[in-house]
């Protein structure tokens, strides 16, 4: 299969570069690293929002990976970050971010926390970022990163994103980053008008279609498939374990 080899590639490509940056929280030892990506992952494909690739710029991705990660922090890959979960591939992430044209005054809600990288990111070009994960124990770790970093404008929370968050509701942006099978009608309830949502559908660990959804002034949906991705897919739980952090 030719995943398979790529992966092969990459795994060896770690084995033989590794360790050429230690576990820290230095950023001077990353901040070559990170400007490279912008430059030749981001920009070189197409990223065209200065905004989104200054955040990029400026956000730790080191942080947001487990120790044992940090030296491949600002590969062309995504992570692992425990849990059988992932960080995206920063393409994703700036891809994500420049679709759904963040603003300012704008409320964000992202359903996937995972490692609290995407949050962080968003957290630069927003007023607000509100994030749901499902694993309490993720959930717990990106909220203390976050903190940690000084982002007091995201709120992270555990439980299940499939409702969306709607005593905050409605919002500007909403990105999704585990893949549904379906677009979650609470979702769509919960955009405003004027606002885009970003989100993978389709089936559970296989492609999806990256789709932009915007709603118009007049509350019609307008949709379109931009790009093929693979994500973990978005799980639904009792809804026993809803709990602000
Ligand atoms: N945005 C993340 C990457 C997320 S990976 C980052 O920047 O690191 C997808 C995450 O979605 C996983 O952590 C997974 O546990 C979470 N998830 C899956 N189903 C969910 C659901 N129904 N509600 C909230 N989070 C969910």
């Amino acid at each position: 299969m030719r995943a398979a080899a790529i992966h092969l590639i990459i795994l060896y490509l770690c084995v033989a570069t590794g360790g050429t940056a230690m576990a820290t929280n230095d950023d001077s030892v990353f901040a070559a690293a990170r400007a490279a990506m912008v430059n030749e992952q981001l920009a070189a494909r197409g990223i065209k929002n200065q905004d989104v690739l200054d955040a990029m710029r400026r956000v730790p991705r080191h942080r947001f990976v487990p120790a044992s990660e940090q030296a491949y922090a600002y590969r062309d890959m995504p992570l692992p970050i425990g849990k059988g979960q992932t960080i995206s591939q920063p393409y994703i992430v700036a891809l994500m971010t420049e679709l759904v044209q963040p603003r300012s005054d704008a409320r964000a809600l992202e359903v996937g926390t995972g490692s609290g990288y995407q949050a962080a990111v968003l957290a630069q070009l927003v007023d607000h970022v509100y994030s749901i994960e499902i694993e309490p124990e993720l959930a717990q770790r990106a909220a203390k990163v976050l903190e940690e970093l000084g982002y007091d404008n995201v709120t992270v929370r555990a439980g299940d994103g499939y409702a969306g968050w709607p005593e905050h509701a409605p919002f500007d942006i909403i990105i999704v980053t585990a893949a549904p099978e379906h677009v979650p009608q609470s979702l769509i309830d919960q955009l405003k008008p004027g606002g885009s949502m970003v989100v993978p559908v389709g089936p559970r660990y296989s492609v999806q279609e990256l789709r932009l959804i915007t709603k118009d002034a007049n509350g019609i949906l307008h949709e379109k498939n931009v790009a093929p991705v693979r994500f973990v897919p978005l799980r639904r739980s009792n809804g026993n374990e809803q709990q602000e952090r």
